[in-house]
């Protein structure tokens, strides 16, 4: 669906009802994805600072550890980490009279904090871009898939309710923005996100540091990681349709890997002239993969990934998980995504 600039009119109800839950001060706890990207952790702190600037008591509690590189966005030293700090979350989430769930349209996106979420009797708001929503997750759902961002529709969900984000909240919408389309290169079409764009400069922001912070200050392991990844682990396959790099935790290891290290390389074997999908598999612990998949076109690789790796995600961006040894998950792929292609 294309987004409309004018969102009442596609959400009046829930805005209806986001205005009454918002009337009062609350406890407002806001839950971003597992291994949170920059599109949830800026969705997430978007919100934090502008319902704390009208007077909310509002916590933003990680599944697991927030990127170093997204760790300077305005109100960042303020989340708290259920992963190393289950104590402080969950005595956070017992209080709370509010959920906000960001980025994510199914409880198993948080992992082991939905099994929390899930003991709690109080009213769920979800936002989100994500195609399939289960619908049971929440009372209020606003879901998009014409949004380019988590950030884009909550700015409009922002303004829709009378909110104009501060120079905080703008910094951390733009940041989702532009680490979600890749820097205006994918899902950014719509001119109406470029009027959004130039609200956020006006509400002060300085573009050159937020791309510096999100783009321009790399470790120098996660550079030699991704060197090793392309000079050494990228494999072709499919008649050279399809790219796969497979890191195991030894290698993750070597290159000091920490979360977000990994950022952005799933999407270079694409740039490759007949390469259609792009394969990244990380082994984050023995016998636990994490997968990452990107596909051009009208191939639906959130469907592959959805049926092989448990996952999902967009159309052309996916993700997904898998229980067993990295020599395995990549046999799997080695025997599906051909057949895949070919539509079995
Ligand atoms: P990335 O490859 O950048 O981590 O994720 C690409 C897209 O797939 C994002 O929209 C992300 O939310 C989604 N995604 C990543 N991992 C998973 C997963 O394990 N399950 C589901 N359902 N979606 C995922
Ligand atoms: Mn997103």
């Amino acid at each position: 669906m294309r987004l409309k600039d004018d969102i009442m009119e596609l959400f009046r109800n829930e805005l209806s009802l986001l205005t009454k839950y918002f009337a009062h001060p609350q406890k407002i706890t806001i839950l971003p994805h597992k291994d949170p990207d920059g599109d949830a952790i800026g969705a997430c702190l978007g919100w934090y600072n502008v319902l704390i600037a009208v007077g909310h008591d509002v916590v933003v509690i990680s599944p697991d550890e927030v990127p170093e590189n997204l760790r300077w966005m305005p109100g960042a030293a303020h989340i708290v980490t259920f992963s190393s700090d289950k104590g402080t979350a969950s005595d956070r989430l017992a209080k709370s009279e509010l959920l906000l769930l960001l980025d994510f349209n199914d409880l198993k996106r948080v992992g082991e904090l939905a099994n929390v979420v899930r003991t709690l009797d109080i009213p769920r708001v979800n936002i989100d871009h994500h195609p399939y929503p289960d619908t049971a997750i929440s009372q209020v759902l606003i879901s998009d898939t014409g949004a380019s961002s988590t950030c884009e529709l909550s700015f409009r969900v922002m303004k829709g309710l009378g909110y104009k984000p501060g120079i905080e909240s703008a910094v951390c919408l733009y940041s989702g923005i532009m680490t979600d389309t890749g820097m205006l290169n994918h899902n950014s079409s719509n001119p109406g996100l470029y009027r959004i764009i130039a609200e956020l400069l006006e509400a002060g922001i300085d573009k050159d540091s937020i791309h510096k912070e999100l783009f321009h200050s790399n470790s120098l392991s996660r550079t030699r990681l991704m060197g090793h990844a392309l000079g050494n682990k990228l494999q072709v396959i499919s008649s050279g349709r399809v790219a796969y790099i497979a890191l195991s935790a030894e290698e993750l290891r070597m290159y000091e890997y920490k979360p977000g290290d990994t950022e952005g390389l799933v999407n270079m074997p694409l740039s490759v002239k007949g390469i259609v999908v792009s394969i990244l598999l990380t082994e984050r612990k023995e016998g636990f993969v994490k997968l990452s998949f990107r596909s051009r076109g009208g191939i639906a690789i959130n469907a592959y990934s959805t049926r092989y790796f448990s996952g999902g995600g967009h159309s052309n961006a996916a993700g997904g998980e898998f229980v067993g040894s990295l020599d395995d998950a990549v046999s799997v792929i080695c025997s599906t995504i051909g057949p895949f292609l070919d539509g079995d």
